[in-house]
């Protein structure tokens, strides 16, 4: 490690390791990112990716790439009650009226992310199972055998991340006594299915969402139920679209139309954690759901990721071996408040559309005025903060 700017290691190739990678690079700093899996890839589901992170996506050349392989969704998005009477239009765009909400693949998310990074940055194969700090040196180590050396290691190895017990006491996540089965449908099955939009239809304990994907060719399914015993010990499992038809039986007849297509699903129990105090220590700082895991009810797991790594990779631009340490304390600092806030409204938005919260009119309420959370949500832009972060530091 000759040249005085940092070189960074990254645990994990999902999407937020990818992005941060991405980011860092465009700022011309070194990265390596190491993935446990023997090839990268993502489960056979869609994410919805929302103005906020779009912005950044963007900023590193991947717009482009964004419009091929997602799908743009309209304004013709909207809530319904499970019999299929409509609650309330879904806010798609900025306050600006912007609109950068698209339904994107996961694999094709990640491999878009992955294949505009230089050639051998990402190193797959590699579980990391340690973490050591020499002198000026952040040492990671490997199940087989390999050992890797930075100035900065960022833990991007989601929410049951190894990393994560080298900032903060090991404790165990939270569970929501809810599983979403996910898959996909595909688009020419069901011609008559809105190509552009978002709909989500709820019933007491119970929703069901819906989002095109690759430029409308596919239809992305997720029904959240409540857990039976049996899946609340397994993370991730095959899921039976018997079990799932039978689940939202006599709920729109449109829902039972799209199911009736499904061949395969699986199921995912639905975890969280409480926010940390803190996620970094000395030369090691965490991203993503390794920072702050959040349920999916605000659909920003991998939206709040992507605004991690551009904050982390503009407050790293300037540094330099000596500066690095404070850069990610400044990092820290600035993703907490918002990433908790996101944790806790994602908390609270699984209660409202599961209808814990009591009086049905004054949720629909809610449900109707939540377009101006989402407006605020989708407005922030995470790099002049970064920028003016950064500024403090030299
Ligand atoms: C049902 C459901 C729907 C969702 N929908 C949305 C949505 O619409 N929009 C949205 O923004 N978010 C959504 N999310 C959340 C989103 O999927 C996550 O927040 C996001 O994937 C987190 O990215 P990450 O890179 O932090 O972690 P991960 O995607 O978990 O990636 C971590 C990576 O690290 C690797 N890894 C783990 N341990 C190690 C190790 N020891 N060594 C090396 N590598 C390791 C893993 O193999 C993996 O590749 C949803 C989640 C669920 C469950």
């Amino acid at each position: 490690m000759t040249q005085s700017r940092p070189s960074i290691v990254i645990v994990g190739g999902g999407i937020g390791g990818l992005f941060v990678a991405n980011a860092l690079v465009a700022q011309g700093l070194r990265v390596a990112v190491y993935e446990q899996a023997p090839a990268l890839g993502e489960v056979g589901a869609g994410v919805y990716i929302t103005p906020n992170c779009v912005r950044q996506l963007q900023r590193v050349g991947l717009g482009p790439a964004v419009e091929k392989f997602g799908a743009k969704v309209g304004g013709d998005s909207r809530y319904f009650h499970h019999d299929g009477t409509l609650i309330a239009p879904v806010q798609v765009t900025d306050s600006s009226g912007w609109n950068a909400t698209y339904g994107m693949h996961r694999a094709d998310l990640v491999d878009m992310l992955a294949k505009a990074l230089p050639a051998g940055a990402v190193h797959t194969g590699h579980r990391c199972t340690g973490f050591e700090r020499h002198g000026e040196v952040a040492r990671v180590t490997f199940e087989n055998g390999a050992v890797a050396e930075g100035d900065v290691v960022i833990g991007a190895d989601g929410i049951h991340s190894v990393l994560r017990e080298h900032v903060f006491p090991a404790s165990r996540p939270v569970f929501s006594g809810t599983v979403a089965y996910r898959g996909v449908v595909r688009s020419e099955l069901v011609p008559q299915w809105p190509a552009a939009s978002w709909l989500m239809w709820l019933g007491k304990g119970k929703h069901f969402l819906t989002y095109p994907l690759r430029a409308g060719t596919l239809v992305n399914f997720v029904g959240f139920v409540p857990a039976d015993s049996e899946m609340k010990e397994s993370w991730s499992a095959a899921g039976d679209p018997e079990a799932l038809r039978r689940e939202f039986m006599g709920w729109d007849p449109r829902i039972g139309s799209l199911l009736r297509q499904v061949q395969t699903t699986f199921r995912s129990a639905l975890y969280d954690r409480d926010p940390l105090p803190s996620w970094t220590r000395g030369r090691l700082t965490l991203l993503g759901d390794a920072a702050h895991a959040m349920l999916p009810h605000l659909g920003q797991g991998a939206n709040q990721s992507i605004e991690d790594g551009m904050a982390l990779a503009t407050i790293l631009t300037n540094t330099d071996r000596t500066t690095v340490l404070a850069a990610l304390l400044a990092y820290e600092r600035l993703r907490r408040e918002r990433t908790a806030k996101v944790q806790s409204g994602a908390r609270a938005n699984g209660l409202r559309y599961d209808t814990f919260h009591g009086d049905i009119n004054i949720r629909d309420a809610e449900i109707a005025a939540h377009a101006e959370f989402r407006k605020r949500l989708y407005d922030h832009d995470v790099v002049p903060e970064a920028r003016a972060a950064a500024l403090e530091l030299v």
